[in-house]
């Protein structure tokens, strides 16, 4: 019953109005992994780097008992780059480049041992390798899917494949309208289920996420941050603690999706308090603990 976790590795360069980084460790399996491995280990991560990627980020890797048997380590390759600038309204980005590197050939190569994973995770990647993936799986039982605008556009009928073979898709609110040219969000969703995925996830930044099941409606609330220094792996860190936190308890009940919903939540927060993965990498359990609390006391309130 173990938990695979495929998708991008990045060094990012990013800058926002009040800073900037460059080369800071990103890509979605990482935010995603790093993320899991507070709830749940090992945590089999498949993906693709180059030579200058440093053994400090594997070891750190290591240190969250990430697996990295799947990792590919090209010689003489250079791991994807990707660069993005933010604007005043932080929900706003530009791509400045895209440097795909050794992703370009990316074959998501999944080893014996990690095809009997039951819960997997498919990041932010083309539809086609996302279909490679599950079809190397012996018998995935709940299946989570990222995806992006660009795939929407392009890659239309693999992503629909990929659609009826997926649990629960994660998106945000703009991919939910372009996904079915609805701009009603709950029309939306509905029109999604009815593509495969029993339950849909739409995040809206930092209004929050909407989790959508069979015939209810669970509305999470965002964390009031005051300092969000780079919002960059909030929707992957999202998905880590989401998915971590439902196969450290093996419940798949809508209950239990709500609270995954909320520990997403939390990682995504901390996730934003610092450049890059930061953020993500030193965390206490207790600390995620008291943010779960602090999410169920934002929204709570009594009759009278
Ligand atoms: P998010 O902020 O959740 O959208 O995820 C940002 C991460 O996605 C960054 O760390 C980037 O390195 C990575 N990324 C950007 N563009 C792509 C792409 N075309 N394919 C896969 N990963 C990407």
């Amino acid at each position: 019953m173990s938990l695979l976790v495929v998708g991008s590795i990045a060094f990012d360069s990013i800058q926002t109005p009040f800073d900037k980084v460059e080369n800071a460790l990103g890509g979605s399996s990482t935010y995603i992994s790093l993320a899991a491995s507070y709830f749940t280990s090992p945590i089999h991560l498949v993906g693709v780097v180059g030579e200058d990627f440093s053994n400090e980020h594997i070891q750190m890797l290591e240190e969250h008992n990430i697996d990295l048997e799947g990792l590919q380590i090209i010689p003489g390759g250079k791991t994807f780059r990707w660069g993005g600038k933010y604007h005043y309204d932080l929900n706003v980005r530009d791509t400045l480049f895209t440097e795909l590197n050794v992703f370009e050939n990316f074959n998501p190569e999944i080893p014996p041992k990690s095809r009997k994973a039951s819960y997997v995770m498919l990041g932010n990647i083309q539809p086609d390798l996302q279909l490679h993936v599950l079809g190397q799986l012996e018998n995935p039982k709940f299946v989570v899917t990222d995806t992006m605008n660009l795939w929407i556009e392009t890659a239309h009928e693999d992503l629909l494949k990929v659609l009826r073979k997926t649990d629960v898709l994660i998106i945000n609110d703009s991919e939910a309208r372009l996904l079915t040219n609805e701009p009603n969000l709950i029309k939306a969703a509905g029109e999604i289920q009815k593509l495969g995925p029993k339950y849909l996830i739409i995040k809206k930044g930092e209004h929050g996420a909407l989790l959508f099941g069979v015939d209810s409606i669970f509305s999470a609330p965002a964390y009031p941050l005051e300092d969000i220094n780079d919002p960059t792996g909030a929707g992957d860190s999202f998905a880590g603690g989401f998915i971590g936190y439902l196969h450290s308890t093996r419940d798949l009940e809508f209950e239990n999706l709500k609270r995954a919903v909320i520990y997403g939540s939390a990682l995504a927060s901390f996730a934003v308090e610092k450049f890059g993965t930061k953020g993500i990498e030193d965390l206490t359990k207790l600390q995620i603990h008291d943010r779960f609390i602090e999410f169920r006391e934002l929204s709570r309130f009594d009759e009278k």
